[in-house]
């Protein structure tokens, strides 16, 4: 066994006895680990500070109780998490997650690469991330709403635009952030962009809705255009049919290409002729109006439906993951390289398995991780927490602007941290690189604390 991989098994024995049971929080570390260990056994100073060892523990996380009345008058008990995981280069920042998977460790996991998303965005937001295993699934306008108010009247005490930030996440639209702001905003009496996510009424951000969609479409571009290439006239393949799915489906569409997939958690449907126009306006109603499944989509336009499956494998030349982590195993990734697909960029949060990752590597698929692809979605929420702070709202054009001209600032991170003398660019290694230097050139800088 070489030095770095005892140095790399020690780390990790380390992290695992300290964090028990929390094996998606040891995944998005190892993952992470990997890249950073070499680099920083080459920069001495951020070993002798223990700069790795710090970022791996959260400076606080505060779990709590959330009681809430259910329409029937049943009392429900649910559990819900902030983790405070690093405020080195700014407040916390880092979406809600209402989800029955959610537990510690995802938070932990999402939290942690939070971090290295928000340090990228090259604007000043440091990482958090929050949840409950509450499932809004099923439940009425109403219920939703009692449990985002209760989770509140706990919340509130530990949030502020200056202090932590949240936003949405899976489970967590415009409803329930307005739910939560609307509470916040009667517990404080103070009207404030502590939430970011908001309605236009009250203080959002246009294009923050189709901000990580269009972001991982944005840093796809990037990356084929470094090739001398580009989206026009590319199918994809994207799963999920949330918040990030539709609107990389759309940005791809706009710029000419399109997706023939979408999911749920109860399958996917193949549409060889595109999810594009009339028939993405009508997906997103289904989706963010009435709630519905997917399946109606195939019902809908006479496609086939894949009940129970993933879309990987399907033909296509690009590949956007935007439903949830580990949805893409190994033999998924092996799959997807028989198709043909070449390229792949992450909209959701560590969609790709650690050893799907291997496989995309040695197919030179190129991929693009969550923490730099995704990371649109936080960079207008930076640019919705800069406007609360001007009272003032940029025309949709200027959101756009910014964005493009951050994923394009992001992009370029990766290469300089990622590139390799033949010219191929690792992007995961950059992303990690570039992340971690900033955070942890702040932490040195202010010491031990
Ligand atoms: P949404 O809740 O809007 O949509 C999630 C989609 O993924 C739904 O189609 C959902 O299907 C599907 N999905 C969720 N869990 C599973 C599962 N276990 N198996 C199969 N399908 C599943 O969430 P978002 O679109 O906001 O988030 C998607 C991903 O993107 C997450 O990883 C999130 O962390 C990440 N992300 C989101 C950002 C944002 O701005 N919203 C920013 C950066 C990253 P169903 O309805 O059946 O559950």
């Amino acid at each position: 066994m070489n030095q770095s991989a005892t140095q790399y098994d020690r780390f990790m024995e380390g992290l695992v006895r300290r964090n028990p049971g929390e094996p998606e929080f040891h995944q998005a570390v190892g993952e992470v680990a990997h890249t950073l260990l070499p680099f920083i056994d080459e920069h001495p100073e951020y070993r002798e500070a223990s700069i790795l060892e710090r970022m791996t523990e959260p400076d606080r996380v505060v779990i709590f109780r959330v009681c809430w009345e259910d329409d029937q008058g049943n009392i429900r008990t649910n559990r819900a998490w902030r983790v405070q995981f690093n405020n080195a280069i700014g407040p916390y920042k880092g979406g809600m997650r209402f989800h029955p998977s959610v537990t510690l460790s995802v938070l932990k996991f999402l939290g942690f690469e939070q971090c290295f998303k928000n340090a990228l965005t090259t604007l000043p937001m440091g990482g958090g991330k929050g949840g409950s295993n509450f499932n809004p699934k099923g439940k009425s306008d109403r219920e939703v709403m009692r449990f985002c108010q209760s989770l509140m009247v706990e919340l509130h005490r530990h949030i502020g635009e200056h202090t932590d930030v949240p936003a949405g996440d899976i489970g967590v639209g415009s409803r329930e952030i307005s739910y939560m702001f609307g509470q916040y905003k009667r517990l404080e009496n103070r009207f404030t962009g502590m939430l970011t996510g908001k309605g236009l009424a009250f203080g959002g951000s246009l294009v923050r809705t189709e901000a990580t969609g269009y972001g991982a479409v944005y840093f796809m571009q990037n990356m084929l255009e470094r090739r001398g290439d580009s989206c026009e006239g590319k199918t994809a393949i994207v799963s999920g049919s949330g918040n990030v799915a539709l609107y990389c489906m759309e940005k791809l569409e706009q710029l000419g290409g399109y997706s023939v997939t979408a999911s749920d958690s109860g399958g996917f449907v193949y549409d060889p002729d595109g999810i594009r126009g009339e028939k993405l306006e009508w997906l997103k109603r289904l989706k963010e109006e009435r709630r519905g499944r997917i399946h109606e989509y195939a019902e809908e336009f006479g496609c086939e439906y894949h009940q129970g499956k993933r879309p990987w494998g399907v033909k296509a030349d690009l590949a956007f993951p935007c439903a949830t982590q580990n949805e893409i195993s190994g033999d998924d990734a092996q799959a997807l390289a028989q198709a043909g697909t070449f390229a792949l960029a992450e909209g959701a949060n560590m969609p790709t398995q650690p050893d799907a990752v291997e496989v995309l590597r040695r197919e030179g698929i190129l991929f693009a991780p969550g923490k730099a692809a995704n990371a649109g979605g936080v960079a207008v929420s930076g640019l919705e927490q800069s406007q609360n702070a001007l009272r003032i709202s940029w025309p949709r054009e200027e959101v756009d602007k910014r964005l493009q001209k951050i994923m394009a600032e992001i992009h370029a991170q990766c290469v300089h941290w990622g590139e390799a003398p033949d010219g191929s660019v690792d992007y995961l290694k950059g992303a990690n690189l570039g992340g971690f230097v900033k955070v942890a050139d702040a932490m040195l800088a202010y010491g031990v604390v």
